[in-house]
């Protein structure tokens, strides 16, 4: 695919408003109370009904060394490492509590630690963690185990830990090498803390390494990040993500450390774009979809190609029938057809957990609709397509008839040149394919009731 046709200037222009990133339908604000503890081991428990499906375990390390300004996860920024004594400990009783939920014999083919900082442990905490987790799940030899990586907090030997204690996927922060661009956001890290971090990867045998950057940061341009995605096409790393900085400093509090006046024009952040699309679509990578690329025989784009592409809570995935099970702070889960939402501050956190329950706080049990729409989303976002007729039998429903409101506006996506509206398919076009979240957008029925919410943009 050439991307002067993935990048169609006006178009982004004209469709460029909030949206939600659809990493689970209905997205989190959905989420509310009446979804609580004991609802969630319902349905944890009816989850084990034959055939067992595999798990999927996210682990949430909240803890940070340093703040990044542009950053908007839920972390806890410290130099004290002494905190993460009591939060392992905590964390320890909850995957106990959990895995009792659920029937020992599930295979766990899917692992992720992500944070805030999984690094920010120390290599006999990591081992200890990982090992309490094998101690109630069984890790499945062939699964995917990944944990997000910030090179200034990893020593000489760190890769190798990981290893041993069982990764074999990681993901890279790195934003931006631009020395003005590092200082303006509060993460210095030079490439050969980087790279160094990659070649031990690589060595060790993980695969799959990817690398995260973000544009529309202070004092970035095209130019300047051109230099930036110059050193990353040197190593070449399966995966990039390339995301987009949203300023929403009333809703980020460290945001506000980041000058209006610095950040690049709507116009230049647009040409950082299309830049860097243009310059990975010609060093060979596939645009999997929203802001990930792929080299073509990374198992990403191998399952987008055979149509096994899922997306989760941690982006895209190959791992699409598997029961989810959060933990730790702030975690989201999706077991059977639920989502559910851990408590997002370490004092309520450890209460419930002393207190003998799960910390689940919200969340959502998904009726027919729900499942029906995210099943549309989840094909149209992975694969740039829909099928009309197995989803009208999947689900029983007439499609043009259930979504007749939803198809008139689909013409005039399909006037605007990002779709074809066939009999059988929905076939997204290569100018839509940047503002696949504005297509799903149409079949998102909280949306449609509620045009007021908060998202950030779209590109
Ligand atoms: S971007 Fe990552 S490392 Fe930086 S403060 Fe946020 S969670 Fe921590």
């Amino acid at each position: 695919m050439q991307q002067t046709t993935l990048f169609d200037i006006e178009l982004i222009r004209r469709y460029d408003k909030a949206g939600p990133r659809y990493t689970s339908y209905p997205t989190a604000v959905q989420f509310d109370s009446h979804f609580d503890e004991s609802v969630y081991r319902e349905y944890a428990l009816n989850s084990n009904a034959a055939p067992l499906k595999p798990l999927s375990l996210y682990v949430h390390i909240p803890f940070c060394d340093t703040v990044c300004f542009y950053c908007a996860c839920n972390k806890v920024v410290t130099k004290n490492r002494s905190l993460a004594v009591p939060y392992l400990a905590h964390l320890h009783q909850e995957i106990a509590m959990q895995a009792a939920l659920f029937n020992r014999e599930r295979p766990v083919t899917q692992l992720h630690w992500g944070g805030g900082t999984p690094t920010f442990l120390s290599h006999a905490q990591m081992r200890d963690l990982m090992q309490g987790i094998k101690n109630y799940f069984q890790l499945d030899d062939s699964g995917e185990y990944s944990i997000e990586i910030d090179p200034r907090e990893t020593q000489s030997d760190t890769i190798a830990v990981l290893r041993e204690i069982g990764f074999n996927r990681m993901s890279l922060g790195v934003q931006d090498f631009e020395p003005q661009v590092q200082k303006a956001v509060n993460r210095i890290q030079s490439e050969e803390q980087t790279f160094t971090v990659l070649e031990a990867a690589r060595r060790e045998g993980f695969k799959s390494i990817s690398i995260d950057l973000i544009y529309g940061l202070p004092h970035q341009s095209a130019d300047s990040f051109s230099k930036t995605l110059d050193k990353i096409l040197t190593v070449k790393p399966e995966r990039l993500s390339i995301f987009n900085y949203a300023h929403l400093p009333t809703l980020f509090k460290p945001q506000r450390r980041i000058e209006v006046a610095d950040l690049p024009s709507p116009s230049e952040k647009l040409r950082i774009l299309q830049n860097t699309i243009n310059r990975l679509i010609n060093a060979g990578y596939i645009y999997i979809g929203m802001d990930h690329f792929a080299l073509p025989d990374d198992e990403l784009a191998i399952a987008q190609r055979n149509g096994s592409l899922y997306r989760n809570f941690q982006g895209y995935s190959t791992h699409a029938d598997c029961d989810l099970i959060g933990l730790g702070i702030t975690s989201i889960g999706k077991v059977g057809d639920s989502y559910s939402q851990n408590l997002k501050t370490l004092d309520e956190y450890y209460a419930q957990i002393d207190s003998g329950q799960l910390p689940v706080f919200r969340g959502i049990a998904l009726n027919a609709d729900d499942k029906l729409r995210r099943a549309i989303i989840t094909q149209l976002i992975c694969h740039f397509s829909l099928d009309i007729p197995s989803i009208e039998q999947e689900y029983n429903i007439d499609f043009k008839q259930y979504f007749s409101e939803e198809w008139r506006d689909l013409e005039t996506l399909q006037e605007d040149g990002l779709l074809i509206r066939g009999e059988q398919r929905i076939e997204i076009l290569p100018a839509g394919r940047l503002l696949v979240r504005n297509i799903c957008m149409t079949f998102d029925a909280y949306l449609r009731q509620n045009k007021e919410q908060r998202f950030s943009k779209v590109i």
